[in-house]
């Protein structure tokens, strides 16, 4: 058991946790964002990350000083706290990143390992190898059995209270993360980041990342704190968050900030495109496009950066309270509307409803039914396999109207779920809240439910009564059930 982590609240696969960093003396409350800070190019100073946008954790790169004339000495003499101007948890990055860059790098793990601790570092990171997505599956395997040597290596350097980091590797084969995250998970290592996605995130390829995260997290144990490496983009939080993953390190705040890119929960834009600024955080607040665009180069990649990192914060804050309110799937729901990209990743979540549904709270306070991916949430499923093992008499009226005194027993037929008893019609989720106006996707899920009932109960008389459903859901109702429009008489 990992004593570090510990999950308070559930949401889908999504989690309000904390992660204890003994080095640090400091209990980072989880999702978190870890702005990235560059050793020698701080476009906003650690101390200002932490006082003004309230970051309890960031990451540097322990191989950029370990490389530095003029950091390696002074992080060594005074460590990485007082180097940075930091008192929050500190993680460092070892050189996999380069590695990955310029494809050698000078330092092994266990000199990485050990410079990590000589410099402060609250959670270090061993060399593992970034596999891109898309390469062979031997490249793949081969590079993920050069990283699973580094993990186990570092499993055996005195790291002292230093959490360390087990980097999942594997590409983009769903099998081979999975086992490379069960692995991992079987060291005495403490965080695992998930790998080399960053490719993924650039081109918009939330399927996949959706795919190789849900592999990873069904490796993993479910006390381990996953770190989605690289994830900066608030666009993706909640989606990413919606698969367990807890924290996220943002370069993008800066990166984007340098090339004049303003982030948004929408996707990027590019300042030079801004008539306006749809944000209010202060400096969108006290500033205009056309204004920020005259300041110098500096100023205005400053400027930029706050309102990056505004956003990315104001996100995870966002999902923090979602999670809590029992709505994290509304939220990734709406984020999945502000861009076609990250609607494939939020279908793709979707396939992954029966992994999703094992931690999903039994009650929350509502269900918004908002579309027709909001047919396939754990929730629907979940009703679906407990129509399964319910008490089912010899006759049986599932109706959308007003019971019927010429049926022993009448269910409600509530779309998207299908037949509900009427004890179970006053409980999450079938209190759900649903347009007027419906699609086919919840009347076709309502179906599935009457089939899984006629599958369950071969022996009942079902009649299914409904107000004008679509004939193509009726089409999906076994034969031998009668099937009567309510406007018809009975
Ligand atoms: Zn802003």
């Amino acid at each position: 058991m990992r004593d570090t982590f510990e999950v308070r609240r559930y949401d889908g696969s999504g989690r309000l946790g904390t992660l204890r960093v003994p080095r640090a003396d400091v209990t980072v409350e989880t999702p978190a964002l870890l702005p990235v800070v560059n050793p020698h190019v701080q476009t906003i100073d650690p101390s200002q990350l932490e006082s003004t946008f309230g970051a309890e954790i960031l990451i540097t790169n322990s191989y950029i000083i370990h490389r530095s004339d003029d950091l390696y000495e002074p992080a060594l003499e005074h460590g990485l706290h007082e180097l940075l101007d930091f008192s929050g948890a500190i993680m460092t990055d070892s050189g996999s990143f380069q590695l990955s860059e310029y494809g050698d790098i000078d330092v092994t793990t266990t000199e990485i390992l050990e410079f990590q601790r000589a410099i402060g570092s609250d959670i270090a990171t061993p060399v593992d190898i970034p596999t891109p997505p898309d390469v062979s599956r031997e490249q793949a395997t081969s590079e993920w059995e050069t990283t699973l040597e580094r993990i186990e290596l570092a499993e055996s350097v005195d790291t002292g209270e230093m959490l360390v980091t087990a980097p999942i590797q594997g590409s983009t084969y769903p099998a081979l993360r999975e086992r490379a995250a069960r692995e991992a998970s079987e060291t005495a290592l403490d965080i695992f980041p998930i790998g080399a996605v960053v490719p993924l995130m650039n081109e918009y390829r939330f399927e996949a990342l959706v795919q190789v995260v849900a592999a990873a997290k069904r490796g993993l144990s479910e006390d381990a704190p996953v770190h989605l490496f690289g994830a900066g983009h608030p666009m993706m939080f909640a989606l990413a968050a919606a698969l367990g993953c807890d924290l996220f390190d943002s370069a993008a705040y800066a990166l984007y900030a340098r090339d004049d890119r303003y982030l948004t929960v929408q996707g990027t834009r590019h300042l030079e495109d801004l008539s306006y600024f749809p944000c209010e955080c202060p400096v969108c607040s006290t500033h205009d496009p056309q204004e920020v665009q005259q300041l110098d180069k500096d100023e205005r990649h400053r400027i930029l950066a706050e309102h990056n990192l505004a956003v990315s914060f104001g996100e995870i804050r966002r999902i923090r309270q979602a999670i809590r309110g029992g709505n994290l799937f509304e939220l990734v729901e709406t984020r999945a509307r502000g861009h076609p990209a990250l609607l494939d990743g939020y279908r793709t979540l979707l396939d992954y409803a029966d992994q999703l549904e094992r931690t999903d709270p039994v009650s929350k306070d509502s269900f918004f039914y908002l579309s027709a991916e909001s047919a396939r949430r754990p929730e629907v499923d979940r009703h679906h396999q407990r129509l399964r093992r319910l008490d089912v008499p010899d006759e049986l009226l599932l109706t959308t109207g007003e019971p019927s005194d010429a049926f022993e027993e009448c269910w409600r037929l509530i779309p998207p779920f299908g037949p509900v008893p009427r004890s179970l019609s006053d409980v999450y989720p079938l209190t759900a809240e649903l347009p007027d106006r419906l699609d086919d996707a919840a009347y076709e899920s309502a179906v599935t439910g009457i089939r899984t009932l006629v599958d369950a109960n071969p022996e009942t008389k079902l009649t299914v009564c409904h107000d004008g459903w679509p004939e193509r859901a009726l089409d999906g109702i076994p034969d031998d059930v009668e099937t009567v429009r309510i406007d018809e008489s009975l």
